[in-house]
């Protein structure tokens, strides 16, 4: 007998920000004078840069004319925005072909379907991680395994002892909600380890911009990522696209998995899937990887990076344990007097008016951690520093 989607019952039953989202609202309509602030979801808050909004501009008037008019974008996203992505990746001395780079609307949006490329093969993902890897997983009908991400690992678990079988291992680097980044070495294991076992490694790559310059950015700058990785990039967090939704995948013509070239059944997927990302939004991408957009970014990056250095300062007086947000936009601290990560949302909510995110969301292993987050105003940052210092300072 046919039915829905039996895999549902593992999932759990309410996604992690709708879960925070209700708690919040049932506080503050209990409290309508206090000012929440929002350290939890993860969505950027500065506005677009200049380049971008002219260059989507200029798209919109061109598409109200006869000869600019753009109908269905091409499936896997115009030349000119994968040549210029190619182009970034270049610069980092790692060469692609603009036909190995695929366009989107979200590096969710990728992750979500790669799963479908496979039938019932091992997936395994970091515990804490980003959700979509172990939920699309298990909607796929795929084995879910977690490599556990602790202090004891630096939150950035190796293969050690994993058995030499073909799977498909999602990492994330720097990694939400830890904010943790893999160093050369640590990538070049899991290179080694995806070439001897045959496995895939599925590279999310979302917040390298926040990574300093002189680490590696891409796995592609691990030479042999060519036959065993494929990387998600995204301009949700570099040039504040989360409302626009622009994003990429990297399946190099060389990756297989079992045998089969996975590139072409990535074309298969995407064009069955989706009818590709406007012609404005890729515009507006184009000009964020320009040069003066790029500096636009940058500017943003800078804010941002401030932010977290600022709660981080603060974690460190405080005395709490945990990552300082260096490599990411995400502090991921230890709670403090033990509490769980519920107890500890719901203590800087009422104590301190602030919402951030349960690590026990993004897996078990995250209990007893909680994530925040520095896409914030300054003024926001400030005011919830002051809190905590009041709260908990000895
Ligand atoms: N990958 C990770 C690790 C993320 O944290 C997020 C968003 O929060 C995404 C991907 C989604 O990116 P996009 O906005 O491009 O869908």
């Amino acid at each position: 007998m046919g039915g829905i989607n039996t895999k549902f019952g593992l999932l759990s039953e309410e996604y992690l920000f709708r879960e925070i989202e209700s708690r919040r609202v049932a506080y503050e309509t209990a409290h309508p004078a206090e000012r929440i602030i929002s350290l939890g979801i993860g969505d950027v808050t500065l506005p677009l840069g200049r380049c971008v909004t002219g260059a989507m501009a200029l798209a919109a008037k061109e598409m109200g004319t006869l000869r600019g008019f753009h109908g269905y974008p091409p499936a896997f996203g115009y030349p000119f925005l994968r040549e210029a992505i190619a182009g970034a990746y270049a610069e980092r001395g790692v060469t692609l072909s603009p036909e190995e780079i695929y366009i989107s609307d979200g590096a969710k949006t990728d992750a979500a379907i790669i799963p479908q490329l496979f039938s019932e093969v091992p997936v395994l993902v970091t515990d804490p991680g980003y959700p979509v890897y172990r939920d699309m997983g298990l909607l796929s009908g795929h084995r879910v395994r977690f490599l556990p991400a602790t202090r004891e690992n630096g939150y950035l678990p190796l293969p050690g002892d994993l058995e030499d079988i073909p799977q498909v291992i999602c990492l994330c680097s720097p990694g939400n909600p830890t904010g943790a980044a893999y160093d050369r070495a640590g990538m070049e294991t899991w290179v080694a380890y995806a070439r001897k076992s045959g496995s895939l490694l599925v590279w999310d790559a979302a917040y390298a911009v926040y990574l300093p310059s002189d680490a590696p950015h891409s796995i592609f700058e691990i030479p042999d990522a060519r036959f065993c990785a494929v990387e998600l990039g995204s301009f949700s967090k570099s040039a504040g696209f989360t409302g626009v939704r622009c994003a990429w995948s990297v399946f190099t013509e060389e990756v297989l998995f079992d045998g089969q070239p996975l590139a072409l059944l990535w074309r298969r997927l995407k064009s069955t899937s989706s009818n590709g990302v406007s012609y404005l939004t890729q515009r507006g991408a184009e000009a964020a990887l320009s040069e003066k957009g790029r500096e636009e970014c940058e500017r943003k990056i800078a804010y941002y990076r401030e932010n977290a250095a600022r709660l981080s300062d603060c974690f460190f007086h405080l005395g709490w344990q945990g990552l300082g947000g260096d490599t990411s936009p995400y502090l991921w601290l230890e709670c403090p007097a033990g509490l769980s990560s519920w107890e500890a949302f719901d203590l800087l909510l009422t104590r301190v008016g602030l919402v951030t995110t349960p690590g026990v969301g993004f897996g078990q292993t995250g209990e007893g951690h909680l994530r925040f987050s520095s896409f914030a105003r300054r003024e926001e940052i400030m005011e919830a520093v002051r809190r905590l210092r009041r709260v908990f300072s000895k």
